[in-house]
């Protein structure tokens, strides 16, 4: 069973009327309790992460910075991003949430889900932005990496915006593959993310990104990560999965311009469960309340029940409808193999 790591504290970061605000964690949690899909026994609760694991990846003076921009009550961290007073121990909390889910699957769960906020994946070194303080899977990764003594990692991140935080974190570690699929980074924040972004100097051809044009579907995001997916993964060979949850490329959500159903939300979490056998998820954004309710039931309705639900994808059940591929998807998959084949057999 999928074990999901959640506290109300997480209200602490009051964002006001802010799009990213505790109403969206709510709507997930009312969900999954209400359904039969997460009994009470799996809900855990987070501790704050310590300030020795969030400097494995920020910088002092940036920690320093924010937790005195809280002391003083918070405000605008920069024309999108808030604090309030609560801001810096609720940012901790979250990465502690985030690498409780790793924990949990360290100890034997299939799969851990923290819900958690501030989310995490714009957050630099030494910056936060796109509603981000601390980049909660980025400190999980070092936290395994120095105390778990994992090696190698797989981030997947399905985010609409593309995970410019955790890229940078690790654009030059050949340990870390990062693979974003988000919407083009001409039409939307943080404004980078586009296929030639692939790492640098040790990490070249790590860190892949699919940029997805607007009013791309369900059908476009499958096409393309049916064929890199597992293609990379099985490549790579990580010994650990990342994956950051996004909800913002659904087609209502006010934010973004792609068009995915609920339906996909599902397909995902059969397609990486199947691949990677164990997972640890951890929310990133998601703006409408609906959407966050009825896609998270499938997303872990998908993970629950991957065997079953992979061989009826197998059999065609409910496969891809071809015809609604967009031409511009296919464009874009003759140059990720162009690109990456020097790396990876695709
Ligand atoms: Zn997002």
């Amino acid at each position: 069973m999928t074990a999901v790591v959640y506290t109300d504290e997480y209200k602490e970061h009051d964002t006001g009327m802010h799009v990213e605000n505790q109403g969206r964690v709510k709507a997930i949690m009312h969900v999954l309790t209400q359904s039969d899909l997460i009994g009470k026994e799996n809900i855990y609760q987070p501790e704050q992460a310590t300030e020795e694991d969030i400097l494995r990846v920020h910088t002092s003076e940036y920690v320093e910075y924010i937790r005195k921009f809280c002391q003083k009550g918070g405000g605008n961290i920069d024309f999108d991003t808030v604090a309030s007073a609560g801001s810096y121990e609720t940012a901790k909390l979250a990465v502690g949430g985030a690498i409780k889910a790793a924990e949990l699957v360290l100890d034997g769960h299939d799969s851990a889900y923290s819900v958690g906020r501030p989310p995490g994946h714009h957050a630099t070194r030494d910056r936060a932005m796109g509603f981000c303080i601390f980049n909660n899977l980025a400190i999980t990764l070092e936290y395994l990496r120095e105390i778990k003594k994992i090696k190698r990692f797989l981030i997947f991140d399905f985010d609409v915006h593309y995970g410019n935080g955790t890229a940078e974190i690790f654009y030059e570690d050949p340990d870390v593959m990062y693979i974003s699929i988000h919407q083009e980074p001409r039409t939307l924040f943080p404004g980078i993310g586009n296929i030639n972004n692939m790492g640098n100097e040790e990490g070249e051809g790590m860190n892949l990104c699919i940029p997805m044009p607007r009013a791309s579907n369900g059908h476009d995001y499958r096409y393309i990560l049916e064929k890199i997916l597992q293609t990379v993964a099985l490549s790579f060979a990580p010994e650990f999965y990342l994956v950051d949850v996004g909800f913002d490329g659904h087609r209502d959500d006010p934010l973004s311009g792609i068009l995915l159903d609920d339906e996909f939300f599902k397909w995902i979490g059969v397609e990486m469960m199947d691949l990677a056998q164990s997972l640890t998820l951890i929310l990133e954004g998601g703006y409408d309340l609906d959407t966050l309710a009825s896609c998270n039931v499938e997303l872990i309705h998908g993970l629950e029940n991957y065997k079953t639900l992979k061989e009826e994808y197998e059999h065609n059940k409910e496969s891809i409808d071809r015809t609604q591929v967009h031409q511009e998807t296919r464009v874009i998959y003759e140059c990720l193999k162009e690109i990456f084949s020097p790396y990876f057999d695709i």
